[in-house]
């Protein structure tokens, strides 16, 4: 983990490294980042860090300490998941009883690791809060995991030292996607607007994903026949008024991804990408207009619209755009 962490948020690890090094660690932590960010495992690991039996800064992740923390079996590391269900003040009174009872470990850190805290009812998270301010509270820490931040009281925010973790660049999703058994293509191509390896996979085997996917390809083969190409959507890609909205998405986040890197020349190696790239650079197709074209749809999409009618309007001014 401390590896992975330097490599992937050399920031987050090397703030860690110093308040471990100069034992000044706050009591109230704030990790906050993107779905797919390594929050909730840099929250363990630091718990680990605190309980380690060799006391090296950084956990060894062998000793006894660590391996029980990792396993969820040390009674005085206690998570909180709010990801399925609200946490309660009732939940962190619960807790707070528990670590009053006795120092249950010989080591004395008490942690406590809030997963979406953001799910949190403002009550339960003031009364933690103010626990860890009160004497009592002084050899407890607690960590906050969250991916929406502006969700949390500005009150909570400002206790608490925030440790920002910054999203994936695209060729480390990308990779990362791969290595989870997603296609080179099918990582290339969501990499660029999915930041979470994970999340990437899911996609890639919705019904929806190949369908878009289809419709971008046929799209792009049929650039000077724009019409009969959106007869051919209208029947084969968007024929399902249930998942019609989902579908035009992803249609509009894959051709958009296209045009991006179409207009940064940057390179691709998946063949059909490369030539259609170099079909639309051929056409000298005003990019920014069509990009525009597809952020407006995009943005009505989350309105009531009537998304056949959303798709007719933009392939047909898409068409204008060529003259
Ligand atoms: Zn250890």
């Amino acid at each position: 983990m401390k590896d992975r962490l330097k490599k992937e948020q050399p920031i987050v690890y090397q703030t860690l490294k110093n308040c471990l090094k100069q034992n000044r660690l706050s009591h109230a932590l704030l990790f906050s980042g993107p779905k797919g960010t390594p929050k909730l495992q840099t929250a363990l690991f630091l718990a680990q860090s605190l309980v380690c039996e060799k006391h090296q800064g950084f956990a060894c992740e062998e000793c006894d300490s660590c391996r029980r923390v990792a396993q969820a079996t040390y009674a005085d590391v206690i998570m909180l998941d709010g990801s399925q269900k609200s946490i309660k003040k009732e939940d962190i009174l619960n807790v707070q009883h528990e670590f009053n009872k006795t120092a249950l470990e010989a080591d004395g850190h008490k942690i406590y690791i809030l997963n979406r805290a953001e799910n949190a009812t403002p009550e339960a998270l003031n009364s933690l809060l103010k626990f860890l301010e009160e004497p009592s509270g002084e050899s407890t820490i607690a960590i906050l995991v969250v991916e929406e931040m502006d969700r949390l009281l500005p009150t909570i925010i400002s206790r608490c030292q925030i440790l920002p973790f910054r999203p994936l660049d695209q060729e480390s999703c990308c990779q990362k996607a791969q290595q989870q058994g997603v296609s080179e293509e099918d990582s290339f191509l969501l990499s660029h607007f999915i930041k979470d390896a994970e999340a990437i996979a899911q996609t890639a085997q919705k019904e929806t994903y190949q369908k878009a996917l289809a419709g971008v390809r046929y799209l792009l083969s049929h650039l000077l026949q724009m019409e009969e190409a959106l007869i051919w959507l209208q029947s084969e890609v968007f024929n399902d008024r249930e998942t019609m909205k989902e579908t035009l998405l992803l249609f509009i986040d894959l051709l958009s991804a296209i045009l991006q890197d179409t207009a940064k020349q940057s390179d691709c190696s998946i063949v059909w990408i490369r030539q259609e790239m170099a079909r639309i650079r051929s056409l000298q197709i005003d990019q920014s207009r069509w990009l525009l074209i597809l952020l407006s749809t995009r943005d009505k999409c989350s309105r009531p619209f009537h998304m056949g009618l959303l798709l007719d309007q933009m392939i047909l001014e898409m068409k204008e755009v060529l003259g």
